[in-house]
């Protein structure tokens, strides 16, 4: 299994994972909209298709040129507010999409898909550590999205023999290679916490009166390139396993604890402004990955404070 269409591979956990497979030696292909995607974010040496899922004429013609043996899928929108405000862009561009793409996949005989998926297709938590066994209730139209995709995955293998995995990534963060997290409009908790030590306009931390310890929220940040890394390692499983996968270190991280390390590691301040709760807020969200240990022999090897020493190093690089 060596020649990857990586579909969204222009955007932020798509790009380091072309670096990581194209450091392992596998031959690469990157299709991409561009909409919020980075040319520049690949290595100049694989080709980069600009190609939207919408279009299935398009995809028809992609697979024409090339021979894939596996699909890595990250092409999707990925904004919860924007998904409430406008459900139709999302499952438009998520649902059907997917759909173009599953079925393009099933004419041409590639029969082997990596999708990722969320932690918002869990919804609000009734248990944490959340396994895969967690029911499945998503509150935003971008959770209800991934998920939708998830059960057509399954039924695609049922009828189809298709081999899937879906990686239910919890806050992925940090940065690797020449390429960091650039979201327009940016709105990941780490990304702005450099971006205000660097600025000195204060950030917002949403709400001070949850139920946890410092009443701040508390998630899951796992390295990006470590989920690069699961990626690979999902790929060279699915012979053996078709299903679903957390992606997250285990271990939660609250907002005021996220400022102290970013003021620890970088050696300056963050300012800060306390307000209101963001609406759709989960107070605690931290993944139980004994099931990825297990399949994938996947161990997060990077900790918090190594992910927010990347974000910070490449705050600081930007190119773009
Ligand atoms: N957060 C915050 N201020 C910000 C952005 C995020 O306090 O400017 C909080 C947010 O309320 C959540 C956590 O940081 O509790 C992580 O948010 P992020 O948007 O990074 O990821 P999410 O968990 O929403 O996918």
């Amino acid at each position: 299994m060596k020649n990857i269409l990586v579909f969204g591979g222009a955007g932020y956990i798509g790009s380091h994972t072309v670096w990581h497979l194209c450091e392992n030696g596998y031959n690469v292909v990157v299709a991409d909209n561009l909409i919020y995607g980075h040319a520049e974010a690949i290595p100049t040496d694989v080709p980069l298709e600009h190609v939207d899922l919408i279009d299935a004429n398009a995809l028809g013609e992609l697979f024409a040129k090339y021979t894939f043996d596996a699909v890595i899928h990250f092409a999707a929108f990925a904004y919860v507010g924007e998904s409430v405000e406008h459900p139709a862009k999302y499952y438009r561009n998520n649902v059907v999409g997917t759909l173009n793409l599953l079925e393009v996949m099933r004419i041409v005989g590639v029969k082997n898909i990596v999708f990722s998926s969320t932690c918002a297709t869990y919804g609000e938590p009734i248990y944490t550590p959340i396994d895969e066994e967690h029911p499945q209730n998503p509150i935003n139209p971008y959770g209800q999205s991934k998920l939708m995709i998830e059960k057509i995955l399954s039924d695609y293998e049922n009828a189809y023999g298709l081999r899937w995995v879906a990686l239910r990534y919890f806050n992925a963060a940090g940065a690797g290679w020449n390429i960091r997290e650039s979201h327009m409009p940016e709105t990941h908790l780490i990304p702005l916490v450099c971006c205000s030590i660097t600025n000195g306009n204060p950030i917002n931390i949403f709400g001070t009166d949850y139920d946890t310890p410092d009443g701040t929220c508390i998630r899951d940040y796992v390295h990006v390139m470590d989920l690069a890394n699961a990626h690979r390692l999902a790929l060279e499983k699915l012979e053996d396993f078709s299903g679903v996968l957390n992606l997250g270190t285990g271990i939660g991280k609250s907002v005021k604890e996220i400022i102290v390390i970013a003021e620890k590691v970088t050696g300056k301040k963050c300012p800060v402004v306390f307000t209101v709760r963001r609406p759709g807020d989960s107070t605690r969200l931290f993944a139980a990955n004994k099931k990825a240990h297990e399949i994938l022999e996947w161990f997060p090897e990077y900790g918090i404070e190594k992910i927010i020493t990347d974000a910070w190093m490449w705050e600081n690089n930007r190119r773009f």
